[in-house]
């Protein structure tokens, strides 16, 4: 029933159908069920024309109208109608479909209006006002909480007004008659207290009260929050129990000669606590699907190493995948220095790897005498074969998606382990919606005798402050790192202000005294690698450089970043643009050099960085002011197209569900219990399915 064509819907012809399919995806008569307001208006309250607010609000008056007139202005004609509550007088005012205004306008009749103020000279007026003749407006079907939902210009035009689409859907309501089925148990309705299905649904688009609206609210955004995670949840339990995985069982000589004999430092407590869960999974018999977050520094390489021993030590190669070239290099770089005089072969593959490299490579891994492989994507290339392939680690920074962490596994008869890393900390509400199938581990603590980064914000006209603070840091030995922003859109303007910006440095810190590296994207890798191998050496005190070190180098000397234009960037680049600094001994501190104008967005920017070092909390901040689409890309933005609850400002709702679902399937897996018949119910309906709202009928 529910998947009848909207045509059918009495009301509906063909011309109507079309518009809703093009403008809002309206295809079937659940669709229009499910289209949601996106906000109510109170048409409770009726204001009189001295009482208005000054201000451009939504009011409601009854009157009636006194005369209309046509009137020709420069700007256009139009239809004035004089409306009087009584005492006071106002305008009406229409713009546009005059004849068809003037025509059905009575005057002397009492009416209700409403509409959005508009002010000149201190007296109000309303363009455009719904009316609707006070008899009618008594018989109609919302007096208090009016639905408003989402619209298009097109559809305005059309005449599918707010008032069209709430008949269209009142006339659904009243034409489906049976109750609608109850996707949830009793226990979980009773223990919010819930609107059941019928009332939920009824009273989303025609709200009884405000009391009915709220309960009907909470209870769709708790579904569709509950849903996706159980959902999750069950995928994540179902890989578990069918998913088989190698067994690393053997702790052997490559893991305890590194533990014993390279191990540059004490592991943190959280870095020990991580490496025991990824063992765990790993000798499980499962195939390990885990994603482990940790702010910049936290150390998640090193743990990335030691797994990769185990793996070795059960005689299984491993990966390890880079978002960057720059980035693969220096995980290679690091990883060569740990591993020092141990007998691992390890080799880099990336885009710019030599063909006649990259047959050797080849022939290395399928005879299993290369260990480790670390890489761009092109080790997820077809030619890339390895003989025994144990553990696929993704160095994930957003840019990977599900898709390309699959193709790993298909390398083999059975899939590898997969740890995905994250190279910035995600708020737990937006790791548990996209991430929701993985198991999570967190590093939530950053290696001893770290000092706080100081960060600063100065505006532009403080610059020659700010040289003299670089040329401080560099008289007590230290380098600085200087990055402007490089953004596509922009991209000849921001490579002239890169270009001005390294000549004024160097007329400030001028040769032979100063040395000064510059790095930026149009370089060829060859003269790259020469600039940044000069400042790793300390032959240069100043690094001037594009946001292509944002994942890059390694310099613990170094104790300044200055980022200019800082208002360019967004939260997360700046919390790892500054993560470059801060690796050594001494103090650090990050510069952040901005115009006077600010959005109130970027002051909210400055301040978050000024105030914070905390990567989760930062990450919160981000996610606040960017969404969730932007802040995962668009490949996972599929998971986070709901369709009435956000996950932003419906996290709490989110960490319900999620552990109300969690405990669910601990109690009852299979969902046997009666209670939990429109659990299962439901679920087999939305296989059936994309959309999670398609699921009743
Ligand atoms: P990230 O998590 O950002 O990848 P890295 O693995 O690059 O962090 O580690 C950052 C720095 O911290 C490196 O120089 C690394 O050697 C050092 N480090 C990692 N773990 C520890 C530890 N337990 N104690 C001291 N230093 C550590
Ligand atoms: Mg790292």
């Amino acid at each position: 029933m529910l998947q009848t064509p909207i045509e059918f819907l009495s009301g509906v012809g063909p011309n109507r159908a079309n518009l809703l399919k093009q403008e809002l995806n309206i295809f079937s008569f659940q669709d229009l069920l499910h289209f949601f307001p996106h906000r109510y208006i109170d048409r409770s309250k009726f204001y009189k024309i001295n009482e208005f607010p000054q201000n451009n609000s939504e009011v409601q008056l009854k009157g009636s109208i006194i005369s209309v007139k046509t009137t020709n202005q420069k700007k256009g004609k139009r239809l004035i109608a004089v409306f009087s509550d009584g005492n006071q007088k106002m305008e009406l005012i229409w713009f546009r479909g005059h004849q068809w205004i003037k025509k059905n306008l009575k005057t002397n009749v009492p009416y209700v209006i409403f509409g959005r103020l508009s002010w000149y000279a201190g007296k109000p007026s309303m363009p455009h006002p719904e009316m609707e003749t006070e008899g009618s407006f008594n018989k109609g079907f919302s007096k208090s909480l009016q639905a408003v939902y989402p619209s298009t210009e097109k559809l305005l035009s059309k005449g599918i007004s707010q008032k069209v689409i709430s008949k269209m859907i009142m006339e659904l309501l009243n034409s489906l008659k049976i109750p609608f089925f109850e996707t949830l148990p009793p226990g979980i309705i009773d223990k919010y207290k819930f609107a059941n299905k019928n009332e939920a649904l009824i009273n989303i688009h025609f709200p009884k009260s405000q009391e009915k609206l709220t309960a009907a609210l909470n209870r769709l955004k708790y579904e569709e929050l509950f849903f996706i995670q159980l959902q999750l949840l069950i995928k994540n339990l179902q890989h578990k129990q069918k998913i088989k995985g190698y067994i690393f069982q053997k702790i052997g000589a490559k893991f305890n000669t590194f533990f014993e004999q390279n191990l540059p430092f004490d592991l943190t407590k959280a870095q020990k606590k991580v490496v025991k869960e990824i063992r765990k999974d790993m000798g499980s018999g499962q195939q390990m699907n885990r994603l482990l977050q940790g702010d910049v520094g936290s150390g998640k390489t090193i743990v990335a190493l030691m797994i990769m021993l185990i793996a070795l030590d059960n005689n299984f190669q491993s990966c390890l995948m880079a978002p960057t070239e720059i980035l693969a290099k220096q995980h290679f770089q690091s990883l060569k220095d740990l591993i020092g005089k141990l007998d691992i072969s390890i080799a880099l593959l990336t885009g710019s790897t030599k063909k006649s490299e990259r047959i050797i490579l080849a022939e290395k891994l399928e005879s299993g005498t290369l260990d480790i492989l670390i890489g761009t994507h092109a080790v997820i290339e077809d030619a890339v074969k390895f003989k025994n392939l144990g553990l696929a680690i993704v160095d994930e920074q957003h840019r990977f998606g599900v898709a390309q962490r699959a193709k790993l596994w298909r390398k083999n008869t059975l899939p590898p382990h997969v740890l995905v890393m994250t190279a910035t900390p995600i708020p737990r509400t937006l790791a548990m919606s996209v991430y929701g199938d993985l198991d999570i581990s967190v590093i939530d603590e950053l290696p001893p005798g770290r000092k706080r980064i100081k960060t600063l914000h100065y505006y532009d006209n403080n610059r020659l402050k700010v040289f003299k603070f670089i040329s401080d840091e560099i008289k007590k030995g230290r380098q600085i790192y200087i990055v402007y922003p490089l953004i596509q859109e922009s991209e000849k303007m921001d490579y002239k202000d890169l270009m001005d910006g390294y000549e004024s440095i160097s007329r400030a810190f001028p040769p032979p005294k100063y040395q000064i590296s510059i790095v930026h994207g149009k370089m060829k890798v060859k003269d790259k690698d020469y600039e940044m191998d000069r400042f790793i050496k300390k032959q240069t005190q100043i690094m001037v450089a594009t946001t292509v070190i944002e994942v890059g180098v390694n310099v613990p000397n170094a104790s300044t970043m200055v980022i200019e234009s800082a208002e360019r960037f967004g939260l997360s680049q700046l919390h790892q643009l500054r993560g470059r600094v801060g690796r050594g001994n001494n103090q650090s501190f990050c510069i952040l050099m901005s115009s006077h104008q600010l959005s109130s967005d970027a002051k909210t920017r400055m301040e978050t960085m000024t105030t914070s070092t905390d990567g989760f909390k930062i990450a919160e901040v981000d996610l606040k002011l960017r969404g969730p689409g932007d802040l995962m890309g668009t490949q996972q933005s599929g998971v986070l197209q709901l369709k009435i609850a956000d996950i932003i400002k419906d996290s709490q709702w989110l960490k319900t569900a999620r552990n109300d679902a969690y405990e669910l399937l601990r109690l009852d897996s299979k969902m046997e219990d009666p209670e939990n018949r429109p659990l299962r119910q439901t679920l087999a309906k939305m296989k059936a399915f994309k959309n999670i709202w398609n699921y009743i009928s």
